[in-house]
């Protein structure tokens, strides 16, 4: 349940607080009776008319995505490459993701049509771990990563402190698999942080977010959150 201005600043009638003006002077309906009561709480369930127009609430849908490499994060795209959405196509809801991994990085991304759940979990004080496991260039040990769990900064801005672990040497590619455990979601954070060290990354992949990970699925194909699992996430 949300508060009717909530919902109809979601919608995009206007901003709360001019959503609240127009509740106050009786220009909102809910199920077709006039509610002049800031306070009312509704859900998609609930018919809400503004102006004797129907405002369209849809009901919120959470997808888990493994999103494969060569994929935009977003909706569109202007040059016609593939998005993510585009592996949506029987789901009707306008779903988005839930913050974005890079066009070559594959892995674990949420889609969903909840304003509010993206928003607070997109959120810089919203802390919730991301792990990554990067394919990069060097020979990578505990010291040389040392730097990135301490934090450092990049460009003049700081990264939390990150837990890294070395998974793997492959002395003959002159490659190793880390992995990287952050919580904040800066532009190209961990190649740059990786970078920084010395160990630019030629491969990425985002295997786990908060308690979620992939399971079973393979690059492409997506699943329904479960209830709890949201509620789990908020
Ligand atoms: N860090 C990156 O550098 N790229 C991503 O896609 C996600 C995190």
């Amino acid at each position: 349940m949300e508060r009717l201005q909530k919902v109809l600043a979601h919608a995009g009638v206007a901003s709360r607080r001019k959503a609240e003006e127009y509740i106050l002077a009786g220009r909102v309906k809910v199920n077709g009776v006039v509610t002049k009561e800031l306070g009312t709480k509704v859900s998609h369930k609930d018919q809400i008319d503004f102006d004797d127009v129907p405002i369209y609430q849809e009901e919120p849908v959470y997808y888990l995505f493994y999103k494969p490499r060569g994929v935009i994060s977003a909706v569109s795209d202007d040059k016609g490459r593939k998005v993510v959405t585009d592996f949506f196509p029987s789901v009707s809801e306008r779903i988005y993701p839930v913050g974005r991994l890079d066009y070559d990085t594959s892995g674990l991304l949420l889609l969903t049509n909840d304003g509010a759940f993206s928003q607070k979990l997109t959120h810089p004080k919203y802390q919730i771990d991301k792990v990554y496991v990067a394919k990069v260039k060097g020979k990578a040990d505990d010291k040389q990563l040392q730097p990135l769990t301490r934090g450092i900064r990049i460009e003049g801005q700081k990264m939390a402190p990150a837990k890294c672990v070395v998974i793997s040497n492959d002395i003959k590619t002159g490659t190793s698999i880390v992995e990287l455990t952050i919580h904040e979601g800066k532009n190209h954070q961990v190649k740059n942080m990786l970078k920084a060290v010395g160990l630019p990354v030629q491969k990425l992949k985002r295997e786990r977010y908060g308690h979620l990970n992939l399971d079973k699925l393979r690059p492409g194909q997506s699943r329904e959150l479960s209830k709890k699992e949201v509620s789990q996430l908020m």
